[in-house]
């Protein structure tokens, strides 16, 4: 379902759609986060929890895909550790 998307937002874990990328410094694009997370190279909510931003993301996802808000939030919490702004490694 979510395999075929080829960008994730590295913040939320929504796909991005083409006019969605959020934007550097500069001005560029960029290909990690979707708008909503990222804007003129700065998060627009430094301070979210990832659990918050989990239940969030469960809620669009439900709704887009019509799985439950549960499965979606079972998904994204696995997710969610592997993506860059989460990731304590990086
Ligand atoms: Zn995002």
């Amino acid at each position: 379902m979510w395999g075929n998307i080829e960008s994730i937002c590295q913040s939320c874990g929504l796909p991005i759609e083409d006019d969605k990328f959020g934007s550097n410094p500069d001005g560029t694009f960029s290909e990690d986060y979707c708008i909503k997370c990222y804007e003129d190279g700065e998060f627009n909510e430094p301070t979210i929890q990832m659990e918050d931003l989990i239940e969030r993301s469960a809620r669009y996802m439900s709704d887009d895909t019509g799985i439950s808000e549960e499965d979606a939030k079972r998904k994204l919490e696995k997710l969610f550790p592997t993506l860059r702004r989460w990731n304590d490694s990086w």
